[in-house]
């Protein structure tokens, strides 16, 4: 057997661990998908800045659905998962568009993020100083998430100006 000082140096419970961050993985899938569906389908005042923006968050989700997803092999974790089970395993609620007017659209973008601000922080709080590997990329994660609530915002108030 190979020794694996990866796992070795984790001092909480992998299992867990993998549970929390697959969790991650399928919210971020769902973000992705309500911000790449938003910035095709919202109508509405500064509709091209804002889609503009949204695609990027797209990305950014997309990118974070990388980095949990590596992690999640580096800890002996399985990705295989259906769509439907994103739902599922998911925490944050998702809803699917039903008015496509930038106020709607941005007000369930806010509530994504919201959600996943306090999922990442109550992680930051579970592997601190226990796994630093992990930490390192939820902080990352974490900062990016208020990036887009600020973002999103802003253009709630402009709008709403
Ligand atoms: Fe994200
Ligand atoms: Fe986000
Ligand atoms: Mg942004």
């Amino acid at each position: 057997m190979i020794k694996n000082k990866t796992l070795e140096i984790v001092d909480i419970d992998v299992k867990l661990l993998i549970d929390k961050l697959t969790t991650a993985f399928a919210d971020e899938w769902m973000a992705a998908y309500q911000y790449w569906l938003g910035a095709k389908l919202a109508r509405g005042p500064l509709r091209s800045e804002i889609a503009a923006e949204l695609m990027v968050h797209y990305e950014e989700e997309i990118s974070h659905a990388t980095l949990l997803a590596d992690r999640i092999l580096q800890l002996g974790g399985d990705l295989r998962m259906f769509p439907h089970d994103w739902k599922r395993f998911g925490s944050c609620d998702y809803d699917a568009i039903t008015n496509v007017q930038m106020l709607s659209v941005l007000q369930e973008n806010l509530k994504g993020e919201q959600c996943a601000i306090a999922f990442y922080n109550d992680l930051l709080k579970m592997v601190q100083g226990k796994d630093f590997a992990t930490q390192a990329i939820i902080m990352k994660i974490l900062s990016d998430e208020i990036e887009h609530e600020q973002d999103i915002i802003q253009f709630l108030e402009d709008i709403s100006a």
